[in-house]
């Protein structure tokens, strides 16, 4: 068989899956270790309800120990004092690394939140190793500053790493949310302590491993993985810690500012939820692909992403058509076995967010809105979570589909007279994370783009980014942006140095 015909095959997939060797032990001081208390949890796939592995629980004495070594590096200027070119060797060594072991990076992520391995080896490991390797690559060339003061006196502005970063991060993109903060965090010489989601932990502990063996010292990066309430609140709690990196939901982040405010007023960066609307205008040049891309905007990942055009804000004049290529669009994916490279739509999560979605989906229905594809869990089977691609027609501003994030494959269908009502539709929300208008006229292109209240904005296309530009929202979405260099912000802290010249 060819190479191409072997990775293009499922039964490659399977089999390199059935012959993984999963580590679940948290990683602390350069090595792996069970927790404190001996707990683990099961780490169960979506894909058929397997138990994948034992993963280590981490609670308090665990996030004591792993702050205790991460302060310990952190003291010793191992890695926060040494030469960025040095620091930049290392992060690129490491996302080497995280490249060499794509394959077996990606099976993990498929099989621990069920997302199709095309995408994870196409996504998620390699945009990864991009945010690693691109912050390597930087920090070599960013330069602090003098003020604009007298001659008599010299002042210094310059960074300093804010010194022990918790990072809380998410399943949806479980290595590539890590990622966007490992990349900063690390070039800009701080220690960090990773806590990934319980429902996805496995690739956060798989590349602890990888980043030691890329040179970065003992104790630099610790990985904790373990519940919300337990090694997530026992982290933001501590008193030695600097900073939290959270990307998760709106309302654990709310925690996470309260957390602070109960210990230490350390530093707190969220990147939270969003129900972001994607406007179509009558005018658009092309409304087939306006409508494929809004179909793709909301079934990619299985609807779960946090900038996931769930709001399809169509004028009333285009509205049939518009809906027509879109129900098209989603009758084709189909949610399929996620370790086939075939496969464009996987499995949710875990039994508890498909039950969350299907109840959304419930709600739709119940406040009267017009369900015209899918709308049902499938492949019962399997023993696996998967739910079909679903819209909803003749959604109103008020409904809880037209509000709530559901983080599931459903979009929302509402129509509007004008752009003035579509701009208010639009902003109705409590987040503003991302937005989208499509439109032939360059004027009513940068009115919208200006007035929407989102962190991004984009114009007759959907979920453009690159790590050149930034992200994060406006309101309840969150605060402070992840890559390119603003992220650099999130990790250092400004300090004046003034010196008399007298
Ligand atoms: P979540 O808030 O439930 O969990 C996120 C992380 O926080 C996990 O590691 C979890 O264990 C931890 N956590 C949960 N409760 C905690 C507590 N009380 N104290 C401390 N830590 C706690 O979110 P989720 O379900 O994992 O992720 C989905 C959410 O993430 C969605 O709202 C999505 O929009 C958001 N998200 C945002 C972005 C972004 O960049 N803005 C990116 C991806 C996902």
């Amino acid at each position: 068989m060819s190479a191409v015909a072997e990775i293009s095959n499922p039964a490659t997939w399977r089999s390199r899956a059935a012959g993984l060797s999963i580590e679940g032990r948290a990683f602390v001081d350069g090595r792996y270790v069970s927790s404190a208390s001996g707990a683990t949890f099961d780490c169960v796939s979506p894909i058929d309800g397997r138990v994948l592995a034992k993963v280590a629980s981490c609670d308090v004495a665990d996030v004591n120990l792993a702050v205790t070594s991460a302060r310990r590096a952190f003291d010793k200027g191992s890695w926060s004092r040494t030469r960025p070119a040095t620091r930049k060797k290392v992060l690129q060594r490491f996302a080497e690394l995280i490249l060499a072991n794509q394959d077996e990076l990606a099976l993990l992520e498929t099989l621990d939140m069920g997302k199709p391995i095309g995408d994870s080896l196409a996504v998620d490991i390699p945009g990864a190793a991009r945010s690693i390797n691109w912050y390597g690559e930087a920090i070599d060339k960013v330069y602090d500053e003098v003020a604009a003061t007298g001659p008599a006196e010299l002042g210094l502005i310059t960074r300093e790493p804010c010194g022990v970063v918790g990072a809380v991060v998410p399943w949806n993109f479980p290595l590539l949310m890590a990622a966007w903060k490992l990349g900063p965090a690390l070039a800009t010489g701080n220690s960090v302590i990773l806590k990934p989601s319980e429902k996805s932990p496995l690739t956060a502990i798989r590349v602890a491993q990888l980043a030691v063996e890329a040179g970065l010292p003992e104790g630099v990066l610790n990985v904790l993985p373990g519940f919300g309430h337990t090694a997530g609140q026992a982290l933001a709690l501590h008193m030695d810690v600097d900073v939290i990196a959270f990307t998760g939901s709106t309302r654990t982040g709310k925690r996470m500012l309260e957390y602070s405010g109960q210990s230490n007023m350390k530093r707190i960066w969220l990147e939270c939820g969003g129900k972001s609307p994607n406007i179509v205008l009558a005018d658009t040049r092309d409304i087939e692909r306006a409508a494929t891309a809004a179909a793709w905007a909301i079934f990619f990942n299985q609807g779960e992403v946090c900038t996931a055009g769930s709001r399809l804000l169509v004028q009333d004049s285009i509205k049939d058509q518009v809906l027509e290529k879109v129900i098209e669009v989603g009758r084709t994916p189909k949610p399929g076995d996620p370790l086939d490279p075939a496969t464009k739509l996987g499995a949710i999560v875990d039994t508890v967010q498909m039950d969350s979605v299907l109840k959304y989906i419930d709600a739709g229905r119940n406040e009267g809105a017009s369900l015209v594809l899918g709308g049902a869990q499938t492949r019962r089977d399997t023993g696996g979570c998967y739910v079909e691609p679903t819209v909803f027609d003749a959604v109103s501003p008020k409904m809880k589909i037209a509000r709530e994030e559901i983080f599931g494959p459903v979009l929302s269908t509402l129509t509007f007279k004008d752009v003035d009502e579509a701009v208010r539709i639009a902003n109705d929300t409590i987040y503003g994370l991302a937005a989208s208008v499509w439109t032939r006229d360059l004027s009513t292109a940068h009115r919208v783009a200006r007035d929407l209240r989102a962190g991004s904005v984009w114009v007759n296309c959907y979920d453009g980014g690159d790590m050149t530009v930034p992200f994060g929202g406006y309101k309840q979405s969150g605060m402070g942006r992840d890559k390119s260099l603003h992220a650099l912000d999130k990790y250092t802290e400004l300090k004046a140095t003034w010196i008399d010249l007298s």
